[in-house]
Parts: C-alpha cells; sequence; structure tokens
C-alpha cells in the first residue's frame, strides 16, 4: 500500500479543514499567513510537493531558522492572494556523510549551523569559515552570504562545492564545481530565489587550535583618528572583529554617550595544547565580562563563534551591515557614525538602551550574488572588503522603538552606498532598489535567467525578491 506524505496530508488537511500557519522571523516583525507549514520527510516528498503544486501555481516559500532582519522570508499572505501560499521547511532532511578521503560532507538542508558544528568537532574536522553565532539552519545562513571576520577568509557559502536543488516543478539539478562550475557561482548565495536545495556539499578542514586575544583599546571622538587606528590593526591581524565604539543612550540629555573604552579580538594558529577555555567567555553576543584583556586557546570552532548558549542578548535589534571595499573602511566609518550622530535627534521613542558599531573583513569572491562579489570592483583595490556593523539595541521589545531605528538603518544605503561602493547584507537592512542591485551585482542577469528556468511561474518569490531584485517578469506574481 502507497502511504500518503505528511505534505500531502497537510495539503488535503487544509483543504478540508480551512488550517492555516502563521509566520515570524526570530524577532516577530516579519509575518505573514500561510495555508500551511509543510516539512517533507525527504527529497522525494518535497519533489512530490513541488510537482503537484506547479499545477496549481501555488505560492511557496523555504525558510531556514527565521534568523534575518529584513522581508527575505515573508511568504505570500493568504489574504493577497486566491492560490494556496505555503511555508516549506526541509528541516526533516538529515543524511550526513563525510568523506576524510577528500574533505568534504555532504549533508541534507535540516542541518543547523550549531549541530553540524558539533558533528564536524566529533570528527575532528572544521569549518574553513564561520559566522559569529551558530542560530542559523547551514542552507539558510549559505544562502545570505552570512560570515565570519578575516581578510583570507571567504563566506560560508564559498566552502560549498555542490548542491542537489529542486526547481519548481520538482525537477532535481545537481550542481557542482566540476559539472557545472559556473552555475555553482549563482546557486551558493540563491535568496530562496532559484529552487529548493535538499542538499549540500561543502569543503572542510582539520580542526585545529587558535589563540584568541582580546584587547581593550580607548575610545576617541576623534572618529577619523580611531578608524585609521583600527585600519592599520586590519593590516597586522588576518582574522580580527573590533566590537566597538560603543555608546548607551543618555535619556537625560536625549544624546549617544561615547563609552570610554571598547574592545577587538584577534585569532591566530597556535600549537598550544593546555586547556580550551575560550567558551569560558563568550562576549560574541554582549555575554560575559567581554571589556577585559584576555588571551584563551580552543578549537577552532569554539573560538571563532558561539553556540546558543552563549547568546545573551535577545532584544528587539535594528541592525545593518555594510560591506565596502577596505581601502575606503577608515573614510566610510567615520562618516557612518558622524551620519547616526546627526540623526540623533529624531530617536524620539523611549526605549532605546546602547548601539554598537562592528568592525570585519572578508575576502572577496566571484559568487554572483555575494554581497563582496567583485565583478565591479576596480582592479587596483585589493579584493577585501571591510565590514560595519551597527546595532540599535534597546531596553526591552518594543515594537515602537525597534520602527523608529529600522527606518534609520534603511537610510544609510542611500547615504553612502554609491560613494563606498557598499553592498547591504541581503537578510539585514535591504538595498534601496533594482537599479541598484543590478550596479553592485553586475551578474544579476545571469541570476535572474536560471531564476526563469527553475521557477518560471514565479512561485518562489516575494515582494522582496521582485523589488530587490527587479525581476519584471514576476511583477504580476500575485494575480
Ligand atoms: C542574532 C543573529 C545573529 C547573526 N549573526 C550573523 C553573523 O555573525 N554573520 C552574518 O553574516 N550574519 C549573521 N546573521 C544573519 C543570518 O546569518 C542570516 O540572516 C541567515 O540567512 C539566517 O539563516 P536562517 O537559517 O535563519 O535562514 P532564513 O532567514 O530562514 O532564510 C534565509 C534565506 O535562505 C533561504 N533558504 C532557506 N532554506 C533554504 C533551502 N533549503 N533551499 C533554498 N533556499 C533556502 C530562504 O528562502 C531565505 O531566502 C545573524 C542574524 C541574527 C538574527
Amino acid at each position: 500500500m502507497v502511504r500518503p506524505s505528511l505534505a500531502i496530508l497537510l495539503v488535503l488537511a487544509h483543504a478540508v479543514f480551512g488550517t492555516a500557519y502563521r509566520w515570524f522571523n526570530w524577532q516577530y516583525e516579519v509575518t505573514c499567513e500561510s495555508d500551511a507549514y509543510i516539512a517533507p520527510d525527504d527529497e522525494e516528498a518535497v519533489a512530490k510537493f513541488l510537482h503537484e503544486q506547479f499545477v496549481e501555481g501555488s505560492h511557496i516559500k523555504v525558510v531556514g531558522n527565521g534568523h534575518g532582519f529584513g522581508n527575505l522570508t515573508q511568504c505570500v499572505d493568504q489574504t493577497l492572494t486566491k492560490k494556496q501560499s505555503y511555508i516549506v521547511s526541509l528541516t526533516n532532511l538529515k543524511e550526513l556523510h563525510i568523506h576524510k578521503n577528500n574533505m568534504t560532507v555532504t549533508f541534507g538542508a535540516g542541518w543547523d549551523v550549531n549541530d553540524l558544528a558539533e558533528e564536524l568537532k566529533a570528527n575532528d574536522l572544521s569549518f574553513n569559515s564561520l559566522g559569529v553565532e551558530r542560530v542559523q539552519n547551514f542552507v539558510g545562513a549559505a544562502s545570505t552570504g552570512t560570515h565570519g571576520s578575516g581578510s583570507s577568509m571567504g563566506n560560508i557559502a564559498s566552502q560549498i562545492i555542490g548542491l542537489r536543488v529542486l526547481d519548481s516543478q520538482g525537477n532535481l539539478r545537481v550542481i557542482n564545481e566540476k559539472n557545472n562550475a559556473e552555475e555553482l557561482k549563482a546557486f551558493r548565495i540563491s535568496l530562496g530565489a532559484l529552487g529548493l536545495i535538499t542538499e549540500m556539499t561543502i569543503k572542510v578542514i582539520p580542526t585545529y587550535r587558535v589563540k584568541k586575544t582580546t584587547k581593550v583599546l580607548n575610545a576617541t571622538s576623534d572618529y577619523s583618528k580611531m578608524y585609521s587606528q583600527i585600519a592599520e590593526l586590519y593590516k597586522e591581524h588576518d582574522r580580527m572583529t573590533v566590537w566597538g565604539p560603543h555608546f548607551d543612550w543618555n535619556a537625560e540629555t536625549q544624546d549617544w554617550d561615547l563609552e570610554a573604552t571598547y574592545f577587538l579580538s584577534y585569532w591566530e594558529p597556535t600549537d598550544y595544547a593546555g586547556a580550551s577555555n575560550c567558551t569560558l567567555n563568550y562576549c560574541a553576543n554582549g555575554c560575559g565580562d567581554c571589556k577585559k584583556e584576555y588571551i584563551c586557546y580552543d578549537e577552532v570552532i569554539d573560538s571563532v563563534s558561539c553556540p546558543p548558549q552563549g547568546v545573551c542578548n535577545r532584544e528587539f535589534y535594528a541592525e545593518i551591515e555594510h560591506f565596502l571595499p577596505i581601502e575606503y573602511y577608515a573614510e566610510a566609518a567615520t562618516n557612518y557614525t558622524l551620519f547616526q550622530q546627526s540623526q540623533t535627534p529624531r530617536m524620539k521613542a523611549p526605549y532605546n538602551q546602547q548601539m554598537v558599531i562592528q568592525h570585519r573583513t572578508l575576502k572577496g569572491d566571484d559568487t554572483y550574488m555575494s554581497p563582496v562579489n567583485t565583478y565591479n570592483l576596480d582592479p587596483k583595490l585589493s579584493g577585501v572588503f571591510a565590514i560595519i556593523e551597527i546595532d540599535w539595541i534597546q531596553e526591552y521589545d518594543n515594537f515602537t522603538t525597534l520602527w523608529q531605528n529600522q527606518e534609520l538603518a534603511f537610510e544609510f544605503l542611500p547615504q553612502f552606498g554609491e560613494t563606498y561602493n557598499v553592498r547591504p547584507h541581503w537578510n539585514k537592512m535591504s538595498p534601496a532598489n533594482a537599479t541598484y542591485t543590478q550596479e553592485k551585482f553586475p551578474k544579476l542577469p545571469e541570476f535572474l535567467a536560471i531564476q526563469q528556468r527553475q521557477d518560471p511561474k514565479c512561485q518562489f518569490v516575494n515582494e522582496f525578491l521582485v523589488s530587490q531584485l527587479g525581476i519584471a517578469r514576476c511583477a504580476r506574481y500575485l494575480s
């Protein structure tokens, strides 16, 4: 007897009972009402579901863990369409194969970064690169270009050497370095627009120990001087993150007070064989005793990234993260800080607490939609990018303050984008418009040609994708 899959049962249940599923991102400000949440058991069930929904032209939004600050994962709301609209999670695809002979790992789309990190560690392996937190689903993180810090290190998508993806008709395509290397450049960061990725293969490396050094630095309101000094430090340290300057909200003066000190951490390989102790003081997310000088040693994953138990900062954030050629860094960081200060008088909402500016670096790459793609870079530049992040942190989860700060966050790109060749993180604050995207991502036409092949009926798009990528043929995706 053929057993109907869970996905099919859910669709039938919806037809009979009119069920609905409300999707939220991690901080509940991105939401939509779908007809159902579908979590198929395996790749075959995903393909079957897609094949059936293609006939109907249903809207389908594949999601990871919803750890984004923008509308990338928003489904088509039920109220906007007569078609069915589904949230699809591939969380049940949990196969894993470690190939130590060629140092690769192949895994299903259900693996979260933290679980995969633990699995690699247990096998004396490590990622080439990793973000600061591990809360994401791996495919979800890779699909937006999630990254850590390192001038000779790529984002986490750069480790992908192959993947399996289903198009909107449920057809499987196997993409890899050997057979379709050029297409892989489109699929490494696909923003959920090119189909449902069911499996990935990444390059891994033998694990190694690193020494993490944290230093406290004095802040100064001479920002040009401070950021020029930081730029010099990036020449000394390949893998470094600067946490600061920090500003505290002063309710009396209605202004941001610059904290006297900030700190940075840098990482370097070591042969030290003593105790592993970096996880005793995470500091990756504001946890622990961060502003102090210390040295710790650990396995690389545990030294550069933070497991869920090390994440303590869960207020509503507004956040921007902008990538720009490192040569422009000191001037850009100065002007970002001055622009923020010029906007402070409009920050009237009551629950501001702290503002942190962070600085990282990343090696450029050739992935079509990578924020550090080098396609429009002046050849005289190094191909290394600086990353400027600003976090606006609140006293508590207050929507008014969040929206106020997000409105401000959106203004940095129009202000500085053209001047410094800035590209925003896809899942933080979004790019300004399709014209800007085309300029900063010269391979966008090639990406959209593949998108047309993979999704001819525009079932995978949402407002974010249509407007930010300028997918003209999908402009009427709601009709
Ligand atoms: C607290 C916090 C900390 C963060 N830290 C960092 C950091 O250190 N560095 C950094 O660069 N970013 C960071 N980010 C951003 C985060 O890494 C990205 O937003 C990431 O994309 C989120 O992953 P997710 O699994 O939650 O994916 P989601 O937000 O759910 O999805 C992201 C994209 O992937 C697509 N997708 C998901 N699964 C599939 C699939 N199977 N097939 C095809 N497409 C798929 C979705 O459609 C969507 O377009 C952070 C975000 C938060 C909220």
